[in-house]
């Protein structure tokens, strides 16, 4: 079975009187969602006895956790104080990660800049080497797994051959946002083949046990030539990619995939969706 659940807290969790993170997971269970991505996109406000709540609970109801490290890390910069602050952004999120017990820290590898492709790319491998090698072990958080994401604009790191490509060199897995590889590619995701075409990718790179646990991103996206303008909800129409295309494979492959819903404010009400269109698809 896959897993679905929300990124970070939808409206309707505090519409139906729900107040902190950490009633989050119970009453997921009770709308029989498994999956729960805490957001720290915008910054890391929540201490260590919150986190070690939520991560309790989680564990109580069967909720999968993972954690999205902050927007504003850069991997590729040249700034050595703006990379520090990168690593130290990180950091804090995986040791949030170690607090709550979550499966991974899902993050944005970094932007491109006036750099060229390569360049970028080589300093993100670079700083994530020592980064890895280094300050990991300092701050005492080894064995928390970093996944970094496929991006949706295209003057970010971050297209499914350089994702592959660090977790490749790294040994990570990577956060594959199918929104994301739909926008880059304007619409690069019509047929049930062009999703077989992603996950073949993933497991000739990196093998089965990774492709059948991918950690997935989905919603439905609106973008420009640029690559990503905005995530929408499945009620506004004209948007793709299709979530049917890919449970189809879900359950070909045989995955244990978790989906992440990222939808505008209904990350609740569209996992829901999703997790019913695969359901009847097994059927
Ligand atoms: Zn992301």
């Amino acid at each position: 079975m896959c897993r679905f659940g929300p990124a970070g807290n939808s409206p309707v969790f505090y519409k139906s009187g729900g107040k902190s993170s950490v009633e989050i997971p119970q009453w997921l269970h009770h709308l029989d969602l498994t999956a729960y991505e805490y957001q720290c996109g915008r910054g890391i406000k929540i201490g260590e006895e919150t986190a070690k709540l939520i991560g309790k609970n989680a564990k109580k109801y069967g909720i999968a956790l993972s954690i999205h490290a902050p927007y504003y890390i850069n991997f590729c910069t040249e700034d050595r104080d703006k990379l520090e602050k990168s690593k130290n952004h990180l950091l804090k999120t995986m040791l949030l990660a170690k607090w709550m017990e979550a499966d991974m820290v899902v993050f944005h590898p970094g932007s491109i800049g006036n750099m060229s492709r390569q360049q970028a790319f080589k300093n993100a491998a670079d700083a994530l080497e020592k980064f890895l090698s280094n300050e990991v072990s300092r701050w005492g958080v080894e064995g928390i797994k970093i996944s970094p994401e496929t991006m949706g604009k295209k003057r970010n790191l971050g297209t499914l051959d350089e994702v592959i490509e660090l977790c490749s060199i790294f040994n990570l897995e990577p956060t594959i946002d199918f929104a994301h590889i739909h926008a880059v590619g304007h619409g690069a995701l019509k047929t049930k083949g062009d999703f077989e075409r992603v996950l073949e990718k993933i497991e000739n790179n990196l093998g089965f046990d990774v492709l059948k646990n991918l950690h997935i991103h989905f919603s439905q996206i609106e973008f420009t030539e640029a690559g990503e303008k905005r995530h929408w909800s499945i009620r506004e129409e004209g948007f793709g990619p299709d979530f049917s295309l890919l449970a189809k494979l879900l359950i070909e492959k045989n995955m244990k995939a978790t989906v992440i819903c990222e939808s505008a404010d209904r990350q609740v009400e569209d996992a829901l969706v999703y997790k019913s269109i695969y359901e009847h698809l097994q059927m």
